[in-house]
């Protein structure tokens, strides 16, 4: 069935009010009719059945059917940190996080990362949307501008949880076993990964000392791609099982 966002403000009585860019993309791209049934996200963890009622210059008036909740909305607050990777790594890595239920994702400058990132917002912001009405989200992924590795710092400490994927084992390094057991009772989650030369040594005490705990993923070297996804997948997955 044919998705669309709203916003909860365009909610008239059992109707929703489809306008602007929305309005555009359901009826001059997806040529939507009336009579049609949809399905509406207001971003508000509800999926709304609705059927389109009128379409009149500009706006469709788009009727409510049936609500219910949207129980593939992310039920935590996880954000992923994650150092500007090369290429279109970063495209990559915005639409699986989308999937595996993160709010937010925020890129971030290292010591080997590019030193100017080019300004994507638009379209990362229309990825997250795609990514968002493919798996069944009602709220888009947010993709923060990318920050300073400083601002990151002080993002991380006033987190609850934060677990930073570190190849190189510490004494203190946890476990995927152990990184779970911490996380059990946690709400408010960061997981940080480097890019592809990772992190110097000054760096990664300084993400320690911001109250990061290492984690590592195995003896293995992994692409920062796939350790993204992979912690991200253990952490959203256990978490919501
Ligand atoms: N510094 C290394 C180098 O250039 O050989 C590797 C960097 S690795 C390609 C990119 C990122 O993935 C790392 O900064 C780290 O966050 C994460 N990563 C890769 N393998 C990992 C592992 N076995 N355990 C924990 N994190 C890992």
């Amino acid at each position: 069935m044919k998705k669309f966002f709203v916003k909860p403000e365009d909610r008239e009585g059992e109707e929703f009010v489809v306008k602007g860019e929305n309005f555009v993309h359901m009826r001059k791209v997806l040529r939507t009719e009336v009579g049609e049934q949809v399905e509406l996200l207001a971003g508000d963890g509800k999926v709304y059945l609705c059927e389109v009622s009128e379409i009149l210059e500009g706006k469709a008036r788009v009727r409510i059917l049936q609500e219910r909740e949207n129980l593939a909305d992310p039920k935590l607050n996880i954000t992923v940190y994650q150092a500007l990777p090369k290429g279109d790594k970063f495209e990559f890595l915005l639409q699986k996080l989308s999937e595996l239920g993160v709010k937010k994702l925020v890129p971030f400058e290292s010591e080997f990362t590019i030193k100017k990132p080019k300004d994507k917002a638009e379209r990362y912001k229309k990825l997250a949307e795609e990514a968002c009405k493919q798996c069944g989200r009602s709220l888009p992924l947010e993709v923060a501008e990318c920050i300073s590795f400083k601002a990151m710092l002080k993002e991380i400490s006033k987190t609850e949880k934060t677990f930073f994927a570190y190849e190189i084992e510490l004494d203190g390094s946890l476990s995927v076993k152990d990184m779970l057991e911490e996380l059990k009772e946690a709400r408010d989650i960061a997981l940080i990964v480097g890019s592809e030369g990772g992190f110097s040594q000054r760096e990664a005490e300084s993400i320690l000392e911001a109250g990061a705990s290492a984690v590592s993923l195995g003896k293995r070297i992994l692409r920062c791609e796939t350790a993204c996804v992979a912690m991200t997948a253990l952490v959203s997955l256990y978490l919501e099982n």
